[in-house]
């Protein structure tokens, strides 16, 4: 029995888009996988507000968190840290011996602006990397406030990971002026995981074409020689072309502002029922739209909970992260998850939990 995911990814993924992933194969040098490429393009740039690449990786959202890293500091690098996956881009930095240093915030506050502007007045930094939602706290950070500080210094580049807000929430690429926005697709595209998407900017390209390669997979200014003949250097996931081309589709004509807005129900749904019962981890004002993590006020056993709705319910969500684990909970509102279904397993929670 299939288990419905109401986890911050991967999402739940509709029957008609997985019957893409079978699409017979095709050559990724043929002109029908041009044509896939090119076709995807426009509809990629329509969901990002942007008129700037969008380029596609075979890999999980990490693999384009690692371009960004390697492919778009030329002098050094700022990690604003405030949860697990912002400390893993700062490890990615690291790990690829990129010069950079942490900006550490509690993980249940938001980066506030000012933060940024203090770290950012030393002139030591050409890129900020930032986790908009935060996916293991529920937390959203002020992304456009955070980018009028970034764009307000000459040729520092703002780096943002998107993953778990993407397709949930808009994300005004270019009027930000976001040099390099990435997603992998099994969050808020309701799409299996295999392949990520980044806009980039014209200063980060031009950026990229002139830093020393630190890499051969990510290596941007390789994929946007390709990317000119929509290609990718080596063999994409074709199947999940596929299905993406299916997807953005389907997002498109829901229409943007739709989809946004049902995000922005389903998560409004999810806070009131949290409120009443529990609380919500991170601070109050900076709540995410697509995931809600949970409080554990009640001192419930979270394992018991989550193993008792695969159970009773063939539904799933997600323990707290690493070591928010038994301390809070999540319940992911995004993708193609509708507000009945949302109903249905704050329901079910009550029901286990004898809440009423
Ligand atoms: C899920 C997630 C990632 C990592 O994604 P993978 O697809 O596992 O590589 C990175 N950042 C955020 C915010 C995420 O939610």
């Amino acid at each position: 029995m299939h288990n419905r995911l109401f986890t911050p990814g991967p999402t739940e993924v509709r029957p008609e888009i997985l019957q893409r992933l079978a699409t017979p194969q095709i050559h990724h040098r043929s002109p029908q996988c041009l044509e896939l490429y090119a076709e995807i393009q426009p509809k990629l740039q329509r969901l990002l507000y942007t008129k700037n690449p969008v380029f596609l990786f075979t890999s999980s959202s990490t693999g384009a968190m690692e371009a960004a890293a390697t492919n778009l500091v030329e002098k050094r690098c700022l990690n604003l840290v405030n949860g697990a996956f912002s400390e893993r881009w700062h490890e990615i930095t690291t790990w690829n011996r990129v010069p950079c240093d942490r900006m550490d915030v509690d993980w249940s506050q938001a980066i506030k602006p000012e933060m940024v502007d203090r770290q950012l007045a030393s002139g030591a930094y050409d890129a900020v990397t930032l986790v908009y939602n935060e996916t293991s706290t529920g937390l959203a950070n002020p992304l456009a406030e955070i980018a009028t500080v970034v764009n307000s210094y000459h040729d520092v580049h703002l780096l943002v990971d998107a993953v778990s807000a993407m397709a949930g929430v808009k994300i005004e690429t270019d009027k930000l002026g976001i040099d390099f926005l990435l997603a992998g697709t099994q969050k808020a595209f309701a799409l299996p995981a295999g392949i990520a998407v980044a806009a980039m900017s014209e200063r980060a390209l031009a950026r990229a074409e002139r830093i020393e390669p630190r890499n051969y997979y990510f290596n941007l200014k390789l994929m946007y020689k390709y990317h000119l003949r929509n290609q990718t250097p080596s063999t994409p996931s074709i199947p999940h072309m596929y299905a993406l081309n299916a997807q953005l589709d389907d997002i498109l004509s829901e229409g943007l502002e739709k989809r946004f807005t049902r995000h922005r129900a389903m998560a409004k749904r999810v806070q009131s029922w949290a409120e009443k019962y529990f609380a919500i981890y991170p601070e109050q004002g900076y709540w995410s739209q697509t995931l809600t993590c949970i409080a554990n006020t009640r001192q419930i056993s979270v394992a018991d909970l989550v193993k008792t709705l695969i159970a009773n319910n063939n539904v799933r969500i997600a323990n707290g992260y690493g070591a928010l684990k038994e301390k809070t909970f999540r319940i992911a509102h995004m993708g193609d998850t509708q507000i009945y279904e949302i109903d249905g397993v704050l329901a079910a929670i009550e029901d286990i939990l004898r809440l009423r």
